[in-house]
C-alpha cells in the first residue's frame, strides 16, 4: 500500500491518491483563471514546522478570495497529516489548495455557480534554490519586467498568478543566473519566484514592506534576528540598495534561509554567503533540530 504513495500522496475530490494520479478538471476555474489560493508547509524530521501559522494564512487567503471549500480547519489539518503519513516521508513539502471549481451551468460567469473544493498533497522535500547553489551563494537576476501592482493582485494572498515571476525566471535562465528578484514599477524590491528577499547593510537586516507575501519563513527570520540581537526591519528597499547591499539572502518554506553571492553584475562580499546570512540560516535550522514550532506528524492518521 505504502509504496504506491512513495513519490507523493494527494487528496483530491474526497479521495487519497498517489500524486501521479491526482488531477483537476480542465474546466476548473482554478486552472482556467488561476482562481485558487494555496499554502505550503514543510515537514522536517517527522514534524510540521509552524503548521498553525500556515493554516492561519491559508484561512485568510480563502476568506479574501471568497473561497469556501466544505472541509473545516480540523479536517484540513487531518488531511495534511494523512497525506504525509501515506508517503512515509520524514522530510516533505506539503501543499494545501482551495480551488474555485467548475461552474455547474456550462459557460456561467457567476462565482456562486462553482462548487469550491479543497486539494492537498505531500511530496518529497523541495529546495527552490538547490542545496549546492545555496552553499556557494545564489546568483540572482533583477527582472526587467515589474511586479504586478499590489492593488491588482494582493501579494499577501498566496496565489498562482506567476506570470511576472516566470518572465523573471526566463531572463535569469537566459543570462545564466539561478533565480530572479522582481521590483515594482517604482523601482522598489518586492520578492522572487517563491521567496522573500532580505538585504544586510552595515549589520542591519531589511526586507521589503510591499509587493510581497508575508512569509512564514520571513516571520521566523525576523524573530531570530531579535533573538540574535541583529537589528531588522520591514521597510522599503530600493533596487540600488539591493545592488549595494553587503549581503542578500532569500527566505522560503521550501529551502529555508538561502544566501546569495551575486546580484546581476555585482559580487557581494567575497562571492560567497555572507556571515550575517549564515548566522541566521544556522539559527533557523537549529530551531528545527530543537523542535521549536513543531507539530509531530500523526503516522496512524
Ligand atoms: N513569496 C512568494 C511569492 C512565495 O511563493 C513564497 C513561498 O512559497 C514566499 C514568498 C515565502 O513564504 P513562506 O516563507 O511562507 O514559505
Amino acid at each position: 500500500m505504502q509504496s504506491r504513495f512513495q513519490g507523493g500522496a494527494a487528496f483530491v475530490r474526497g479521495a487519497f491518491v498517489p500524486i501521479a494520479e491526482a488531477s483537476i478538471s480542465p474546466l476548473d476555474w482554478a486552472f482556467t483563471r488561476s482562481d485558487a489560493v494555496y499554502d505550503v508547509v514543510h515537514v522536517f524530521e517527522d514534524g510540521f514546522y509552524r503548521l498553525a501559522d500556515h493554516l492561519d494564512r491559508f484561512a485568510v487567503s480563502m476568506r479574501t478570495r471568497r473561497l469556501a471549500p466544505p472541509e473545516s480547519r480540523a479536517q484540513i489539518e487531518a488531511i495534511l497529516h494523512r497525506c504525509v503519513a501515506l508517503t512515509g516521508l520524514s522530510d516533505s513539502y506539503v501543499a494545501m489548495v482551495a480551488l474555485r471549481g467548475r461552474p455547474r451551468i456550462p459557460g456561467s460567469r457567476k462565482i456562486e455557480d462553482c462548487d469550491n473544493h479543497f486539494m492537498a498533497y505531500a511530496v518529497p522535500w523541495i529546495d527552490v534554490i538547490p542545496k549546492d547553489v545555496q552553499a556557494r551563494g545564489a546568483h540572482l537576476w533583477i527582472a526587467t519586467k515589474p511586479r504586478v501592482p499590489d492593488a491588482s493582485v494582493d501579494p499577501t494572498v498566496k496565489n498562482y498568478q506567476w506570470s511576472d515571476f516566470t518572465s523573471g525566471l526566463f531572463e535569469a535562465q537566459d543570462n545564466g543566473f539561478d533565480s530572479a528578484i522582481v521590483c515594482d514599477d517604482a523601482g522598489f524590491v518586492t520578492e522572487g519566484p517563491g521567496f522573500n528577499v532580505f538585504i544586510v547593510k552595515d549589520g542591519q537586516v531589511r526586507t521589503p514592506d510591499r509587493g510581497s507575501l508575508h512569509g512564514i519563513t520571513r516571520k521566523s527570520v525576523l524573530e531570530l534576528c531579535g533573538m540574535l540581537g541583529i537589528p531588522a526591519a520591514i521597510a522599503p528597499v530600493r533596487r540600488d540598495e539591493l545592488e549595494d547591499a553587503d549581503e542578500v539572502f532569500l527566505a522560503t518554506t521550501a529551502g529555508g534561509v538561502m544566501p546569495a553571492a551575486r546580484i546581476n553584475g555585482t559580487i557581494l562580499g567575497n562571492d560567497r554567503p555572507g556571515p550575517v546570512s549564515l548566522r541566521i540560516k544556522d539559527a533557523y535550522w537549529q530551531q528545527h533540530r530543537d523542535g521549536t514550532h513543531r507539530t509531530d506528524v500523526i503516522r496512524d492518521a
